[in-house]
């Protein structure tokens, strides 16, 4: 016997029972961004591996161990990308988009991460992803913020926390670097093995280790807001006062590093309350740097990117997922010869009512297992297509969940026949309101 075939370690399949949640966030997230004027771009999901190291950084956690990195036919280096920033970035220079322009743009797409599976982290999962590029103020911050928020409003997510802290400009994060790199050599027998390693190439990532027995020492380590520079401590200052101006509440975490190299100024998160490792839902930051780092000019960025899976979970778990469609209309054919006089009525209906959800009971079969299978796919109401209805010029109609009898009504009435009769299975009282 062969081996049965399986999918890949930490790469999912979204079944269609689960797909009506995912439909509904992304629909969600479809219109919000929408509505703040933010555009849709569809970027590859391989690139060369020399932008993610360039883009994110030689020494972070991406880079250094999670990339799925390969080459191509040609000798190439490329790699699946594990996050949408770097290619959007480069999007938008290879493109020659930049030149001043402001653009405002959102990405939804799966990201690529070989990270040790468990709930909530996998090696492929899906991103949206979300960029305001080219204006440098705290106002855009603020909003993309607020738009965070209100996402979390509209889908019915509650309890998730906003983070955030500023990282301040390249030079002060090199300062505050020197400090914390100080600090910690002086507590070098302390460290886990991690952060030793962590300590040449990227002390600032020290403070973001989930490992308990370094959070003694993380506490006592200098703040970075104490390192910042005079204009990001105005940035800073001017975006919280604006979100308690919109009414969005947050805390400011002085640890909150984030984990890619690119971030400069504001950096925020958002964390789900509910138990479980893996609680940061959504996070972002600015980053003015990168786009002169990647060789364009130097346009000021923020961005963020959404954990679709860890939403999607959220969603589920607070009830707010949609149920599965059903038909509205389920259709019993009886008599081999009405197979195709039924096909073409029914593509006619279809024409006539495009929204209409309409299933056909294919391969004949007794009446008795056509109605079960009526019954099962949830529909209201069942249209009977026989020879001998056909022979009189008629379409029988059933309702499937209410003990009222049988109907008929003349072929050429069949679509406002359906509507009627859908409409008091809807509204069985009387006439729907409006
Ligand atoms: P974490 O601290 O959980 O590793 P991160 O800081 O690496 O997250 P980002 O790179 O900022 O995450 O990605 C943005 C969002 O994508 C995260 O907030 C999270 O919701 C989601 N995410 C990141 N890595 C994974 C993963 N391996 N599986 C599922 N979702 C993920
Ligand atoms: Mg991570």
């Amino acid at each position: 016997m062969s081996e049965q075939l399986q999918a890949i370690r930490g790469m999912n399949d979204v079944l269609p029972s689960e797909i009506g949640a995912w439909q509904h966030f992304e629909s969600c997230t479809r219109e919000l961004l929408a509505s703040y004027g933010y555009e849709e771009i569809r970027v590859p999901v391989v690139e060369r591996t020399e932008l993610f190291k360039r883009a994110i950084g030689e020494h972070t956690d991406v880079v250094g161990k999670e990339m799925y990195t390969f080459t191509d036919r040609g000798g190439d280096s490329l790699t699946l990308r594990p996050e949408a920033t770097a290619g959007i970035v480069r999007a938008l220079i290879s493109n020659g988009m930049l030149r001043g322009a402001r653009h405002k743009l959102w990405c939804l797409g799966p990201m690529f991460r070989h990270e040790t599976p468990q709930a909530g982290r996998y090696r492929q999962f899906w991103q949206v992803d979300v960029e305001a590029v080219g204006c440098a103020g705290p106002d855009v911050d603020a909003e993309l913020i607020a738009l965070g928020a209100r996402l979390w409003q509209r889908l019915g997510i509650t309890g998730l926390k906003l983070e955030i802290n500023s990282l301040g400009t390249p030079d002060s994060r090199r300062a505050y670097r020197a400090h914390l790199s100080d600090y910690l050599r002086g507590h070098e027998s302390r460290l886990d093995a991690d952060s030793q390693r962590r300590l040449g190439t990227n002390p600032l990532r020290i403070l973001d280790s989930k490992n308990p027995e370094m959070q003694e020492l993380i506490r006592g380590a200098p703040e970075l807001t104490e390192h910042l520079d005079v204009e990001s401590r105005d940035h800073f200052q001017t975006l919280c006062a604006m979100l308690r101006e919109v009414g969005v509440s947050f805390q400011i975490n002085p640890r909150l590093v984030r984990g890619l190299d690119y971030y400069n100024r504001t950096v925020f998160e958002w964390i789900t309350q509910s138990t479980g490792a893996q609680n940061a839902v959504c996070s972002g930051g600015r980053y003015d740097g990168l786009i002169s780092q990647l060789g364009g000019d130097g346009t000021p960025a923020i961005g963020f990117a959404m954990g679709v899976e860890r939403l999607v979970t959220l969603l589920t778990a607070a009830g707010k997922a949609p149920p599965p469609p059903r038909p509205d209309v389920f259709v019993v054919v009886s008599g081999e010869q009405s197979a195709a006089k039924a096909l073409k009525l029914i593509e006619g209906l279809r024409t006539q009512r495009p929204r209409l959800r309409i299933e056909l009971s294919f391969g004949g079969g007794n009446f008795k297992a056509q109605f079960r299978r009526a019954d099962k796919s949830g529909a209201p109401l069942a249209l009977i297509v026989g020879e001998d209805e056909l022979a009189r010029g008629v379409v029988a109609m059933k309702p499937l969940r209410e003990q009222s009898g049988q109907t008929e009504c003349p072929v050429g009435d069949l679509a406002p026949a359906v509507d009627a009769a859908l409409a008091l299975l809807a509204h069985p009282g009387g006439a729907p309101a409006g």
